[in-house]
């Protein structure tokens, strides 16, 4: 049995429990969906005002130089390079994660030429199959291939891959992949591997670099905090810049925009990868969140994301299990990503009570339970509570009202 006292002692041991307050957070709320869109960083608001009053409003287009907007998208790639093990000048923040897809895979179908092949999981998050597969459409000769419907990688790893497409982090279970070793067994086949970060950046340590990836895509609105709609990031290894080049060759990245030049020609670093206008008010979200993550230590939110995951299961798994929760997620934490998942075929009905209490987590077709366990905007104690209000529900069964439940949105 966990006694509270030993969770309140992980709390007065925790090397980040004076961020805590450096986020927005309801009184009534137990965030457990920072895995989804992330908590408010209070001085985004103050920075997204500044940029709005002061740099739109008084230096109108004058901003874009003397506010280094245009600058800007290169300048925070570099700051989540820090955090996803990119030297600088590999990362533009830019688009969405499914149109930074598009560019990059295009791309490396130009690299291998004759390969036609593509690879991705059935499990990875549908945006980034239906990607695939519209360049399946639009591009003669390329098929899609799913690990998992049509085999396993080693299956499918044939002379014809163009490139492989996987997500770091599985969306539903967290299952965390070796990055490391999954980009040497596709390398070794002659195929790009490019990684999805968007249940990593900022969830664990990422070692783009060092594992040698060739390209990545990931966003910033889930733990890296941006705001709901801020832009994603893309990543290509400096060694394929030279080569790689973006379908949507749009004026941003062409090397002199402001020429306004009749013929396209690509910038020579990784701004080739933007395309148009970027986001420039969704930075100040970006900012200043980035601003906190200088003062921790990615470490220290590997560990305290480890011990909350484990102490959840632990602390479910003592309920009465005629609850009927069964975990979906890797039981062993480094094989977690900073999530855990439980099924349950009342799994629905379930999470709307826990929502309607005040315990925001989520819901995956068809029987997952999501909780995100974010270590900088999150308390242990916070995760005892969430259990306390859970064994409530089931105990009193209050979540059978939920079940015929509308207008109680689950996302
Ligand atoms: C959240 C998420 C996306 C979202 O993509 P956008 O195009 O930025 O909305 C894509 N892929 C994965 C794996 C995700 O988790």
């Amino acid at each position: 049995m966990i006694e509270l006292e030993q969770v309140r002692a992980l709390d007065r041991d925790d090397p980040l429990a004076e961020v805590l307050s450096l986020f927005q957070m309801p009184e009534s709320v137990i965030y457990l969906d920072g895995n989804s869109l992330g908590a408010l960083p209070k001085a985004a608001s103050l920075r997204i005002a500044e940029i709005v009053e002061k740099e739109w409003g008084d230096g109108l287009i004058r901003s874009w130089g003397d506010a280094d907007w245009y600058t800007k998208p290169l300048e925070l790639g570099d700051r989540i390079g820090q955090l996803t093990g990119a030297a600088p000048g590999q990362i533009a923040v830019t688009d969405s994660i499914s149109v930074n897809l598009f560019k990059l895979v295009c791309a490396a179908l130009e690299m291998r030429p004759g390969r036609r092949h593509l690879i991705t999981e059935e499990g990875n998050f549908p945006s980034d199959i239906y990607v695939l597969q519209g360049i399946e459409r639009f591009w003669p000769g390329v098929r899609v291939s799913l690990i998992g419907r049509d085999g396993t990688l080693e299956d499918l790893l044939d002379d014809d891959v163009a490139a492989v497409l996987i997500t770091g982090v599985d969306f539903r279970t967290g299952a965390a992949h070796n990055m490391q070793a999954m980009t040497e067994r596709v390398q070794a086949a002659g195929a790009l591997m490019i990684w999805d970060l968007a249940h990593s950046a900022g969830a664990l340590p990422v070692a783009l670099d060092a594992i040698g990836a060739d390209m990545a895509v990931g966003c910033t609105y889930k733990y890296l905090n941006a705001g709901p709609g801020a832009p994603a990031f893309l990543y290509v290894a400096r060694r394929h810049q030279a080569v790689a080049r973006n379908p949507i060759s749009g004026w941003f990245g062409h090397t002199d925009p402001f020429a306004f030049a009749v013929d396209y020609e690509p910038a020579d670093d990784i701004r080739q990868f933007m395309a148009g206008t970027p986001p420039i008010v969704s930075f100040g979200g970006l900012e200043a969140s980035l601003d906190i993550w200088k003062s921790v230590s990615m470490d220290d939110v590997r560990r305290k994301s480890m011990a909350m995951g484990d102490l959840f299961i632990d602390l479910v798994e003592a309920l009465d299990p005629g609850f009927g929760f069964r975990l979906a997620s890797p039981r062993e934490a480094d094989r977690r990503g900073s999530q855990v998942s439980f099924r349950h075929p009342e799994g629905l009905a379930i999470m709307r009570a826990l929502i309607d209490r005040g315990v925001i987590g989520d819901f995956r077709e068809p029987d997952i339970l999501r909780f995100g366990f974010t270590p900088l905007t999150l308390s242990y104690e916070d995760v005892w509570n969430a259990v306390a209000v859970l064994k409530d529900i089931m105990e009193r069964g209050t979540w059978r009202q939920m079940r015929q439940a509308r207008g109680q949105e689950v996302t």
